[in-house]
């Protein structure tokens, strides 16, 4: 198959034609959430950014195996492998089992997934229905001589392979500053440096989940699943692998070493990272007191935030910043992503509704806005630019409707396609039910329809009947009003 899509790839450090290794199928690896608490923002972008990259592979014909997991084990509260698992933290703190929480909130990620319309994987493996899995790739990795046992637990001994083989090769952080920076260890440490981790951890008694292994009862380290679960669906090489920046150190580097030392090569052929989100300029995070859950963004009832903002418009909001771009969330910033969303839809209508003419003036224009919005999008998946692009055209929509430009049957088609793949399918945005109904003109006739009957119940004096009609409508999210010469009404939120 034939495509000119561009990737970054963080291992390169620049753009590269993508080529799969088998034609026409993509394996693509992406790291899901430690599911201990509501599905905020910073789920949102990761989440976003593969879907729009897994919906245009699909777009240029490939079949695609889309893998992204559930941490639900191993993922402990720092990176030391210390201090407790967050799961069971959870569980604890709420009087709940362990897999109790990791439903509770899987079922809040997944609801909050499908409202920002990001389309599921094809596989969503969890880290406890692969423990067999990660004991073979820990058997593995101790027989390749780059992990020891100790205290029954088995670490990764980071500087040994260091010395044999490329160790932070994505982050760009060198072994001998990694070295320097780190902690005297003091001899009661089971490892042998602070920089090893841990790919087996005995389980404490107090530690609830627990597995048997040649080592002990305990559990896999966070780094192991992806490394196991990839190899599992995917094969030991796989195209593409996937995840916010922030997890290319430790996690990424850690399964970039895992993965070579089990097999023998590294795990993915591009190494793709979304950048960060911010708020009002700073850094997120529960400690700061702005991690604002999706949940209270779509309802608006976080202290920092002026109105709710629908999924659409979060979704929206995000393609409009290309994904390797710091994106900071404002009200100002939502609110203008919301009224550039609704022109865009509003040009969308208008797009279907126009006619076409027997002679054309736009076919250039149409041509290469065609060619425009794919080439942003095959220059590293460059929404915001392919966006741009969409609204120059909603101009020349709009000079049609006023019959200053024609269009013909032809070129009519070639734009109602662009405009239906890229905002539909590509960018998978959809017009939400209430925007939607409150333009739609049958609701408007029969709300007309309810109030002109209304009207004739009050002229009667039937005060019952004219309540009636007002209070449910009220209920249904109606404002109505009474004017002198009769009513008006708007739909609110
Ligand atoms: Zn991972």
């Amino acid at each position: 198959m034939e495509n000119q899509l561009q990737l970054y790839n963080t291992l390169s450090r620049k753009k590269e034609v993508f080529k799969p290794i088998v034609p026409g199928r993509v394996g693509m690896y992406v790291c899901g959430p430690t599911v201990y608490g509501k599905a905020h923002l910073g789920h949102a972008r990761p989440a976003i950014t593969f879907d729009l990259l897994f919906r245009y592979l699909q777009h240029l014909g490939y079949k695609v195996r889309y893998v992204r997991n559930i941490t639900d084990v191993g993922h402990l509260a720092n990176d030391a492998d210390e201090g407790e698992d967050k799961i069971a933290k959870k569980a604890k703190l709420d009087e709940l089992e362990p897999m109790e929480v990791v439903q509770i909130y899987t079922n809040d990620y997944h609801k909050n997934m499908t409202l920002l319309n990001v389309l599921p994987p094809s596989i969503e493996p969890r880290a406890s229905g692969h423990i067999i899995e990660q004991i073979e790739t820990v058997k593995k990795i101790l027989a390749s001589g780059y992990a020891y046992e100790s205290k029954g637990s088995v670490y990764f001994d980071v500087e040994k392979f260091a010395m044999e083989n490329q160790y932070g090769q994505l982050s760009g952080r060198k072994i001998e500053d990694l070295i320097s920076n780190t902690r005297e260890l003091d001899g009661q440490d089971e490892k042998h440096s602070s920089l090893d981790f841990a790919i087996w951890k005995k389980a404490q008694p107090e530690h609830i989940m627990r597995w048997p292994s040649p080592w002990s009862d305990g559990f896999p380290g966070w780094h192991l699943e992806c490394t196991a679960m990839s190899a599992r669906y995917l094969g030991e090489t796989f195209d593409i692998h996937g995840g916010g920046m922030d997890l290319m150190f430790p996690h990424h580097e850690a399964e970039i070493a895992q993965s070579k030392a089990a097999n023998g090569h590294d795990s993915a052929n591009y190494w793709v990272h979304n950048n960060m989100i911010t708020l009002n300029g700073q850094k997120m995070g529960k400690s700061l007191g702005n991690a604002i859950s999706l949940d209270e963004f779509f309802a608006g009832t976080h202290p920092l935030l002026d109105q709710p903002y629908s999924p659409m418009t979060i979704r929206f909001f995000m393609l409009q910043a290309h994904y390797r771009s710091t994106l900071d969330f404002s009200n100002e910033a939502l609110q203008a992503a919301e009224k550039g969303l609704k022109r865009l839809f509003a040009a969308v209508k208008t797009l279907f509704s126009i006619e076409a003419s027997a002679q054309s003036t736009v076919t250039e224009r149409v041509v290469e806005l065609h060619k425009n919005c794919f080439e942003a999008m095959d220059d590293d998946l460059n929404s915001p630019i392919a966006i741009a692009h969409l609204f120059d055209g909603v101009k020349m929509i709009n000079s049609i409707k006023d019959g200053k430009e024609q269009i013909s049957k032809a070129d009519l088609d070639i734009l109602r396609k662009l405009y239906y793949v890229f905002i539909f399918e590509i960018f998978g945005l959809y017009m939400e039910e209430k925007a939607e109904a409150g333009n739609s003109e049958t609701l408007s006739n029969v709300v007309d329809l309810l109030l002109n009957l209304r009207m004739e119940a009050k002229a009667n004096k039937d005060w019952a009947t004219s309540d009636k009609i007002r209070n449910e409508l009220t209920k249904l999210g109606f404002e109505i009003k009474d004017t002198k010469d009769g009513f008006s009404w708007e739909l609110k939120k």
